[in-house]
C-alpha cells in the first residue's frame, strides 16, 4: 500500500510523518533525490539523496523518476523508481512526503492502492508563525513558501482526506485512525 502526504510547507507534514514512522514498523519513507543543499542536521541518504543538477538531469534521461517537480525556483525534487522497489522488497508500505502537484500525480498513478492525505494548517497566519519559529528558512524563503501555500490549499479537495493540524495531539490521533482504517 501507498500513503501520500502533501501539504503547504510549515503545516506540520514532517512532524506527523515522523510520528507515524516512529510508531509503525510496517511503514517506510521514500527518500527523494533533490538538488537543494542539506539544511541543519540533514544527511545524504537519510532525509534526501542530495545530488547536483547535472546528476538530476542524468537520472531524468535514464527515466529513473516516477515523478519529479521543480518545487521551488531552481530546485528539483524527484521520486526514484528504485526507492519504491527497495521499500516494497523489504515488505513495507511506502510513505511519500511530496509536494501537492506530485501528490496528485502519484494518487492518479496508484489509484485505490494509495491513500492521499493533505495536511492543512489552521490558517495562513499560523503557517507564517510555524515557519518563523522553525528557524530553518530565510524571510525571503518564508514569503515564497506562504505565497505557494495559498495556491496549494485550493488543491486540497483532490486528496482522499484533509487533515487539519491545529492541536498536534489531536492531529496525531486522527492520523493514527486514518492509517488504521486504510491498512489495519
Ligand atoms: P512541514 O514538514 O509541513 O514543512 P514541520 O513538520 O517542519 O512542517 O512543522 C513546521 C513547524 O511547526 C515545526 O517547527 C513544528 O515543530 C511546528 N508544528 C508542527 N505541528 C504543529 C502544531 N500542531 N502546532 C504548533 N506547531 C506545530
Ligand atoms: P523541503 O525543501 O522543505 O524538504 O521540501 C520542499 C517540498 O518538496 C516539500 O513539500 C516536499 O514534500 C517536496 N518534495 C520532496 N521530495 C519530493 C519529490 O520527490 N517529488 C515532489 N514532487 N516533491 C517532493
Amino acid at each position: 500500500m501507498i500513503i501520500i502526504f502533501s501539504a503547504p510547507s510549515g503545516s506540520g507534514k514532517s512532524t506527523l510523518i515522523q510520528h507515524l514512522l516512529d510508531n509503525r514498523q510496517d511503514l517506510e519513507l521514500s527518500i527523494s533525490a533533490t538538488t537543494r543543499a542539506p539544511r541543519g542536521k540533514e544527511q545524504d541518504g537519510r532525509e534526501y539523496y542530495f545530488i547536483t543538477p547535472e546528476r538530476f538531469e542524468e537520472l531524468l534521461r535514464q527515466d529513473a523518476f516516477v515523478e519529479w517537480q521543480q518545487v521551488y525556483q531552481g530546485t528539483y525534487y524527484g521520486t526514484l523508481r528504485s526507492e519504491i522497489e527497495r521499500i516494497e522488497n523489504a515488505g513495507h508500505h511506502v510513505v511519500f512526503d511530496i509536494d501537492v502537484k506530485g501528490g496528485i500525480n502519484l494518487k492518479r498513478m496508484f489509484g485505490d492502492k494509495a491513500r492521499a492525505i493533505f495536511i492543512a494548517p489552521p490558517s495562513i497566519e499560523s503557517l507564517r508563525e510555524r515557519l518563523t519559529n522553525r528557524g530553518t528558512d530565510s524571510q525571503d524563503k518564508i514569503e515564497e513558501r506562504l505565497a505557494k501555500a495559498e495556491i496549494e490549499l485550493a488543491d486540497a479537495p483532490l486528496f482522499d482526506t484533509i487533515l487539519v493540524n491545529d492541536d498536534l495531539t489531536t492531529a496525531k490521533q486522527n492520523l493514527d485512525k486514518e492509517i488504521k482504517a486504510f491498512i489495519g
